[in-house]
């Protein structure tokens, strides 16, 4: 049976850089499940639907073919054929992911892609509802979070680097939409999982985080 590791939590917690750091060092798959939720947000802002428009969305989600390949070790993100990993990392595009994500229809199609996923391979797989919802057999499951604070701070700066202007409150802000939207939808919420171990990354650098979730997982390798 695969190895499953569950890494669920607010966005901005620092989910992916650890999940990266700690696929490549137990030489698992990394599967990014907010990628998938990023590519139907970007077909949906194609065809020109409204994040609001339900049936509209219901009506175009079979119109939508998402394929996982991996490329040089990284995920990339196939929608109808064309690699269009480049282009859901935008804020336009967080933002639909996170009003779209809300709907069954779309959730009940890409969670049979990632418990498809799972079943054959060692992954490491972060999301909201990994834990609760998509692979409540993880032998692993970790909810990492962080203040809003510390995320918004990091994005901040993350932004700064890259020579761009950003606006900290503003950030603080659509962080703290998103994970009210994200905690309070019907369908799948994002919540700690029963049996989840709490990482609160808030005073820790990527060190420290990779550090005590390698310590978590090698406790139920034995
Ligand atoms: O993690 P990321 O910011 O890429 O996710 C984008 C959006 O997709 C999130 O705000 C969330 O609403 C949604 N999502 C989800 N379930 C997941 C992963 C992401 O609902 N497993």
């Amino acid at each position: 049976m695969a190895f499953n590791i569950a890494i669920d939590g607010p966005a901005g917690a620092g989910k992916s850089t650890i999940a990266k750091t700690l696929a490549k060092q137990m030489n698992y798959v990394y599967v990014d499940t907010g990628a998938m939720y990023r590519a139907m947000a970007y077909y949906f802002l194609n065809q020109g639907i409204a994040a609001d428009d339900e049936a509209s969305i219901a009506a175009a989600v079979d119109g939508a073919d998402v394929t996982i390949r991996y490329e040089n070790d990284a995920q990339q993100v196939y929608l109808n054929g064309e690699n269009i990993t480049g282009y859901l990392r935008t804020e336009e595009v967080g933002n639909m992911a996170s009003s779209t994500s809300v709907y069954p229809i779309v959730r009940k199609k890409l969670v049979a892609l990632q418990q498809k996923l799972a079943k054959t391979t060692d992954v490491i797989m972060d999301g909201r509802d990994i834990g609760t919802c998509v692979l409540p057999n993880a032998q692993v499951k970790i909810y990492l979070t962080a203040s809003v604070q510390t995320r918004a701070k990091r994005r901040y700066d993350e932004l700064i680097t890259k020579g761009e202007t950003a606006d900290l409150e503003q950030i603080a802000a659509d962080i703290e939409e998103r994970d009210y939207r994200d905690m309070h939808r019907d369908a799948s919420p994002l919540k700690q999982a029963e049996d989840a171990v709490l990482v609160d990354s808030s005073e820790m650098n990527i060190e420290e985080v990779v550090a005590a979730i390698t310590a978590i997982v090698k406790e139920k390798q034995v």
